[in-house]
């Protein structure tokens, strides 16, 4: 059976004999491309080469590219959990033409590597081709020898490609394992993604043929994995299964004792890659932008953990197994890794009381809600745990999604508007008495004291 590792350098050294350089994978943060939160795919990096701004040595290249697809065009953390194969962070090999060899030769490597090397059975594989793409179509069937039932047409939405609204373009072809049960998506899992840029659009939609077109390919590491380690997700490989032993442990369940613990369970192995490898390649969290993100993503995981009865921060402790999985082919780890557990030690600590004392308000709200039959988070409760708690908002609507309910944040806002026109009113009428205050205290030489939220607290109730 191949392991993960060894699946990795299989194709890398594939590619290399077939004329290829191989590329180190570039960090998350994508080096110059301010439009794009995180690295999501691995043409990311070699964006300005396909797109003839920078020149590089080689027309070939082969890379293992770590990616995070969590915002934008490509968010998949909602899915992660709940779908088979679906990660936040997660490995893309990919192998590159500059205008070297186009369909032809990418089909017959693709199809050489997963058939000769990783020998998969041809029985089991299903190809798609974007609808008007004939001449991939032909290359699959009389090239390859493909039975047409194994060849489906797909429309623009599965199977063409583009980098943004001008600019390269091009079908893809799609290579699909069928897993033999399980709805289409995860029944029949995309493998390996083929991508032909051969056109450049123009502001109008114009396609124009490129006068040396490129090749762009992407297959999940995790889910070859999961295919060739024959597992029923991609969550129970070998460098996944023991990140969730590690949530097993800490929260005393059982992987497979019931879809809700499995969906926990998977989160917090997720999770817990994704916040290692950013913080790992500079990304701190914070309150906006990437770092938010990762706010986002590590306090995710500490709900899911809750949610199995763990109330410790703990996410810390998983590190020292992130990196010793993952260490031999990202060794740039092994030197963050004190800095990564620091970070995610306070990150943990500020939070984790915030979620402890609102997690059992937000329970009862939503409890509520159901109760009632009604389908919305009312303004007056979402700003009593916003102002009262500090309960992040987009944490309430990740919460009321996965119960079907909705945040009324135009009623939220409301009170926000209320609660601001109240403090300026007040205002008015203390700053007129204030300055003879401070006057005298100053007199007095007294200094003022905090004395808590508790009274606040108190006549804020929970509606
Ligand atoms: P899907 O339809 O399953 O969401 P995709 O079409 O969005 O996948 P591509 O953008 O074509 O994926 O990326 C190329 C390859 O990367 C996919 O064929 C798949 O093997 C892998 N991949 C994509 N998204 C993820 C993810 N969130 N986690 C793990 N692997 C992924
Ligand atoms: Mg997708
Ligand atoms: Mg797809
Ligand atoms: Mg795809």
């Amino acid at each position: 059976m191949f392991s993960t590792d060894e699946i990795r350098e299989l194709f890398l050294s594939f590619f290399e004999k077939k004329g290829h350089v191989r590329v180190r994978s570039a960090p998350l943060v994508p080096e110059s491309d301010p439009t794009l939160l995180f690295v999501n795919a691995g043409m990311v990096p070699f964006k300005n080469v396909f797109l003839g701004i920078e020149k590089r040595p080689y027309t070939r290249a082969v890379s293992c590219q770590k990616c995070l697809r969590v915002s934008g065009k490509h968010n998949d953390l909602e899915s992660v959990g709940y779908t088979s194969r679906h990660h936040t962070f997660f490995e893309m090999l990919g192998n590159f033409s500059f205008g070297d060899y186009f369909k032809k030769q990418a089909i017959e490597y693709a199809w050489e590597f997963i058939t000769q090397y990783l020998k998969l059975p041809e029985d089991k594989l299903y190809i798609t081709v974007f609808e008007e793409d004939e001449e991939t179509y032909r290359i699959w069937r009389d090239d390859i020898g493909l039975e047409e039932g194994r060849i489906w047409k797909r429309g623009e939405e599965d199977n063409f490609w583009q980098m943004g609204d001008t600019g390269p373009c091009g079908p893809s072809s799609e290579i699909h394992f069928d897993k033999g049960e399980g709805e289409e998506g995860e029944r029949y899992l995309e493998v390996w993604n083929l991508v032909f840029m051969q056109y450049n659009r123009d502001e109008k939609g114009n396609l124009t043929p490129l006068p040396k077109p490129n090749i762009d390919t992407g297959m999940g590491l995790e889910r070859i994995a999961s295919v060739l380690q024959k597992t029923k997700t991609n969550y129970e490989i070998d460098i996944i299964r023991p990140l969730v032993a590690f949530g097993e442990e800490l929260s005393q369940k059982r992987y497979g004792e019931s879809f809700e613990v499995d969906v926990a369970l998977r989160v917090i192995a997720d999770h817990l890659r994704a916040i290692t490898f950013a913080i790992s390649d500079g990304v701190l969290p914070s309150n906006v932008g990437r770092g938010y993100v990762i706010r986002r993503i590590l306090r995710r995981a500490l709900r899911y953990a809750y949610k199995l009865g763990v109330q410790e921060p703990f996410l810390y402790r998983g590190i020292d197994l992130v990196v010793d999985i993952m260490k031999r082919a990202y060794p740039e780890l092994e030197t963050s890794i004190g800095f990564v557990k620091s970070v995610v030690k306070g990150e943990e600590e500020k939070f984790i009381n915030t979620l402890k004392n609102a997690m059992p308000v937000v329970e009862e709200i939503i409890h509520k809600t159901l109760e009632e039959g009604r389908s919305s988070i009312s303004g007056a409760q979402v700003f009593t745990l916003y102002d009262t708690y500090g309960f992040p908002l987009d944490m309430l609507e990740d919460i009321a999604r996965e119960k079907g309910l909705y945040v009324d944040m135009k009623g939220f806002e409301e009170q926000m508007e209320l609660q601001r026109e109240k403090a300026r009113k007040h205002f008015k009428i203390t700053s007129k008495e204030v300055k003879p205050i401070y006057a005298h205290l100053k007199e007095l030489g007294k200094t003022s004291q905090f004395v808590g939220y508790d009274q606040y607290q108190a006549e804020t109730k929970v509606i």
